[in-house]
């Protein structure tokens, strides 16, 4: 059976035209993960489809209630099933955590909204908290969409290549290594005669050069360096 996603937000339509298109769309469509949207809404049993309120203790903005996220959550899940809220105060996401996802058999996401949700659904009805970066979002759609396309990636047969996996950025703890394609010559600009001469270990040699180059410039904390101090 292929991994099967359940997404809980206020706002599925955010989510059309990223399940339909590109690698995450043929994949749906060739059956090798399943992804279902759900409108918060309709777990909303009164008349105006209330989904939050004012916080207890005060303070700004409006909170999700637990009514309906836990009803939803509750009709979704099944037995071994991951369930998951995305938060800005949750783990970081990372590609080893796309990877294990990547081989669960059915993930529930949540997707918060307004100041974030009830502490009592993450104490009842939620397995694990991820935040895909230190920045605040307006909502979780985007940030489901996220984990699910970087999980994708590892599910079989959904990157057509599968050699693109083993040459990304944080493979081996090193970034990418800069790609050209034609035309050789663009705008005065030449492409590194390296990649032009068919020496293949020549050719990996400079790659692997510029991946340590790249990574020690940008992301010295991958390679466990000390990190440079910033410009004053
Ligand atoms: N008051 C919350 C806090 O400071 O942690 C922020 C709430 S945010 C405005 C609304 C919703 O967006 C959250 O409930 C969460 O679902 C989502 N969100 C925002 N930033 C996120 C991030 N970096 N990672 C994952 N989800 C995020």
């Amino acid at each position: 059976m292929p991994l099967q996603i359940d997404v809980l937000t206020l706002f599925p339509r955010m989510l059309d035209g990223f399940l339909a298109e590109s690698i995450l769309g043929k994949a749906i469509e060739a059956g090798r993960l399943g992804v279902t949207v759900h409108d918060l809404r309709a777990w909303c049993t009164d008349k105006h489809k209330t989904a939050d309120d004012r916080p207890f203790g005060g303070g700004a903005g409006m909170v999700m209630k637990p009514e309906p996220v836990v009803a939803a959550i509750e009709q979704l899940q099944t037995p071994g099933c991951r369930r998951i809220y995305l938060t800005p105060d949750g783990v970081p996401f990372s590609e080893k955590l796309a990877r294990e996802l990547s081989t669960e058999r059915h993930l529930v996401f949540l997707s918060g909204h307004y100041e974030g949700i009830d502490q009592r659904i993450r104490d009842t009805v939620i397995d694990q908290e991820i935040s895909i970066g230190d920045y605040v979002l307006t909502n979780g759609t985007l940030p489901a969409a996220v984990v699910i396309d970087a999980l994708a990636r590892f599910i079989p047969g959904v990157l057509g290549d599968e050699n693109s996996l083993t040459h990304e950025s944080f493979t081996g703890r090193l970034l990418d290594f800069p790609q050209y394609t034609r035309p050789a010559e663009f705008r005065g600009q030449s492409v590194p005669k390296v990649l032009l001469s068919g020496n293949h270990a020549e050719i990996e040699k400079w790659r692997h050069a510029k991946r340590v180059e790249k990574t020690r410039l940008v992301r010295p904390d991958l390679l466990q360096l000390p990190t440079p101090p910033l410009p004053s």
